[in-house]
């Protein structure tokens, strides 16, 4: 018989850190909340019995957002034989809510005094040994970040489970309070397990929606049920809810007062950071400051040197080379020697060249992230956001898609706002995620190789296309209305821990090499093959790329974006690939124009050629900039048809993004090549300045609703 433990606490406790300590695993720990929506599990490390589940964080067990249904759900249904209660031991206050309610369960609890380091390091004491006794529980001290007494905590929660002694609660709330719920339960006795009793009464009581509807009860006992329910009610002069929510309070408050003394110095250090980090008027340089130097380093200095040699030395001169030289001698067949060495080596070994830049990068977003620098991005942004009716919730997901905007489309579950959640969904790919790096990094190399800003003002061009869009739906009657509300703790900050940092950079680079391996190797190939045949007179055969089926193609479709100044039929290939994934548009340049060394005299190597292929800046910023906003890649398509759940809402969602990529870009070509040369004044100058004018227009007008309100206010008065 294998034994289930469940972890279950507040949002950001250091429950999947446990996890990941428990059972060897390596679980996305992100610092801020909602990042486990879903239940993990995993087997104890060494116990191979023991099934640990990692639960999404939760303040309360009531049924209003979705974690807190999936963790109910698990609880009562799936009845784990032991909850590992994890609790952040610097916020014992907030964290005991949940505690108070997982004891009604009826299922053993183990209370996991978590963050003992941080309690340790601002000097407060707890003293568990009287914590234990008065929530009637037993309590283990943890730092699951530092692997300290999670196993311990793990173990008594197996020797609980094995015993099988059910628990009784020590906690009563007031005498009238639990003589009604002895009537309830008097009611409903036979129609639940005897350990789980309270719970029900407590919830029926509270008038859980769906602890009603689960019952089916009879007309009759709804109406007894109600007036057992009132009449505390007129009692008490409260609703029901709220009277079992302050006498929980109320206990925990008498619980704090026996059991912590915090240590009155004034602010901790965090307090300290915060208030220059979330100053009003800090706030915002800072963050600019911060993500300005994450890219610029990232990409533009240390990691532009690295990707130079990979693509240069590595890739251009020894493998493809190499390659090169072994296919020659062994004879092999002139097409093959070109898929190998133009198609997939030539294209791969593009993309792979920038991976060590998109690991740089990672690097510093996860230091940021494990440090609780971001959550505090969160909570700024909130407060930005909300002056445009936007909720900083939104932001979340926005700071998970600078790696992937697949989790970061994920993320947007935790958003119970539906208008908020699809504007979410659809913004959240506008941030440069990983794979769009190396066209950053391609084309800022080759055109703009002084501009070491380039790279940072791409991150930022993708934030303010989020608030642009939040800013113009949010007026239109389709997302109209109120912000929902963000309650976010912040956690303390934390020195992060190397290893967490390591696991992190490498869990989301990772996925980019395997990517390079399987669809960026078969698009490579199958661009090679489309790019290297053709019909000429002698039938269907190689041919000149220029005759090439791809060349054909991409020619038809090129003037689409001859007015955004890449009506090229390479870069039109290149965009189009760019749906497959990202990297692609890289991998598609690699394959048509060839790695080969820059250093060569020749001007024969990839980004000299790119160079020739936009011959002004503006042309070469419009095409980024298409490439970074249109329509994201596939996966990420999937990821948002299956969060919209909608064929509607996923077309409206892409023809949004492509079309807002579109005019951005127009706008851009035309304008900034007219005023640094290479567009000369025309019909695209006016359709150019009018598309701009929209867009201020849309961005600056009233809210109609905000008018509706108006006429109201003036018709009333
Ligand atoms: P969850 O939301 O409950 O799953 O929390 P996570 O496991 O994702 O952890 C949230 C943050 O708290 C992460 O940055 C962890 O590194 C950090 N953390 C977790 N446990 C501890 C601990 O014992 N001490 C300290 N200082 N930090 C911790
Ligand atoms: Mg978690």
């Amino acid at each position: 018989m294998n034994i289930r433990l469940a972890l279950a606490g507040n949002p950001n406790c250091g429950k999947t850190t446990m996890f990941n300590d428990l059972t060897g695993s390596s679980q996305y720990v992100g610092n801020w909340p909602g990042v486990t929506v879903e239940k993990k599990e995993g087997k104890l490390k060494g116990n191979k019995g023991v099934i640990i589940t990692d639960l999404p964080g939760v303040y309360s067990l009531s049924p209003y957002t979705l974690e807190e249904v999936v963790t109910r759900k698990y609880l009562l249904q799936e009845t784990p034989n032991a909850i590992i209660n994890l609790v952040d031991g610097t916020n014992l206050e907030r964290n005991l809510y949940l505690t108070t309610q997982l004891l009604e369960l009826g299922l053993p609890v183990v209370l996991a005094l978590n963050m003992m380091d941080l309690v340790r390091r601002n000097g407060d004491q707890i003293n568990n040994s009287k914590l234990s006794e008065v929530l009637g529980c037993q309590v283990v001290e943890t730092s699951a970040l530092k692997g300290e007494g999670s196993m311990a905590a793990a173990k008594a929660a197996m020797e609980l489970a094995k015993s099988n002694s059910p628990m009784t609660p020590v906690h009563h709330f007031s005498e009238s309070v639990e003589t009604t719920l002895a009537e309830i339960a008097e009611i409903v006795k036979t129609s639940v397990p005897v350990n789980q009793l309270r719970w029900y009464s407590i919830k029926l009581f509270e008038r859980d929606k769906e602890v009603l509807e689960s019952f089916n009860f009879d007309e009759a006992t709804k109406i007894q049920l109600e007036d057992i329910i009132t009449k505390l009610e007129n009692l008490m002069d409260d609703d029901s809810e709220s009277i079992i929510v302050n006498e929980r309070y109320e206990y925990i408050s008498k619980v704090i007062k026996k059991c912590l003394q915090k240590k009155t110095t004034g602010a901790t250090t965090s307090d300290k950071i915060d208030r220059v980090v979330t100053n009003r008027w800090l706030a915002l340089p800072i963050f600019a400051a911060i993500m300005f130097m994450v890219y610029y380093v990232s990409i533009s200095s240390i990691g532009s040197v690295v990707t130079d040699w990979t693509n240069d030395v590595l890739f251009g001169e020894y493998i493809q080379g190499g390659a090169s030289a072994l296919l020659e001698q062994a004879n092999a067949a002139e097409w093959l020697q070109g898929l190998v060495v133009d198609g997939i080596i030539g294209g791969v070994g593009a993309v792979l060249g920038f991976v060590p830049q998109m690991f740089i990068l990672f690097f510093f977003l996860s230091i940021l992230e494990d440090c609780g620098y971001m959550a505090r991005v969160a909570f700024i942004m909130d407060r930005i956001f909300r002056k445009f009716g936007l909720s900083g919730k939104s932001f979340i997901p926005l700071l998970i898609g600078s790696g992937c905007g697949v989790p970061g489309i994920m993320a947007t579950k935790t958003i119970e706002n539906e208008k908020d959640r699809r504007m979410t969904i659809m913004t959240t790919t506008f941030i440069p995620c990983g794979a769009k790096l190396p066209v950053i990094a391609l084309i800022g190399g080759a055109i703009f190789p002084h501009i070491t800003w380039l790279a940072p003002a791409m991150y930022f061009m993708g934030v303010l296309a989020v608030v642009f869009s939040g800013i113009v739906l949010k007026k239109t009657r389709m997302f109209a209305g109120d912000p929902a509300p963000f309650v976010m703790e912040l956690p303390q900050y934390h020195l992060p821990a190397a290893k967490g940092v390591l696991i992190h950079m490498w869990e989301r680079g990772r996925s980019f090499i395997i990517k390079a391996g399987t669809i960026i190797f078969l698009a490579c190939a199958a661009i090679w093959f489309l790019s290297s045949f053709g019909f000429s007179e002698g039938g269907f055969g190689m041919v000149a790329q220029e005759e090439s089926i791809l060349a054909v193609i991409g020619m038809a479709i090129a003037p689409i974006f001859a007015p955004l100044g890449f009506g090229e039929w390479r870069a039109t290939v290149a965009t189009i690939s760019g749906l497959v994934a990202k990297e692609n548009v890289v991998g598609t340049f690699g394959v048509l124009l060839g790695l080969g060394a820059d250093i060569a005299e020749d001007d024969s190597g990839l980004l000299s050629q790119i160079a020739s292929m936009f011959p002004y800046g503006a042309a070469a910023v419009s095409f980024l900039v298409f490439n970074l906003l249109c329509a994201p890649c596939f996966a990420a398509i999937g990821a948002i048809r299956r969060e919209m759940n909608n064929a509607k809402w996923t077309w409206f969602a892409i023809i949004y993004q492509s079309l807002f990529a579109y005019v951005v870009a127009l706008i851009i070509h035309q304008l900034g090549g007219l005023l640094f040369g290479g567009v000369t004044f025309g019909i695209g100058t006016i359709v150019a300045l009018v598309l701009l004018i929209g867009m201020l227009f849309l961005l600056l007008r009233p809210a109609p609703q905000d008018k509706l309100k108006a006429k109201a206010a003036h018709l009333t008065t």
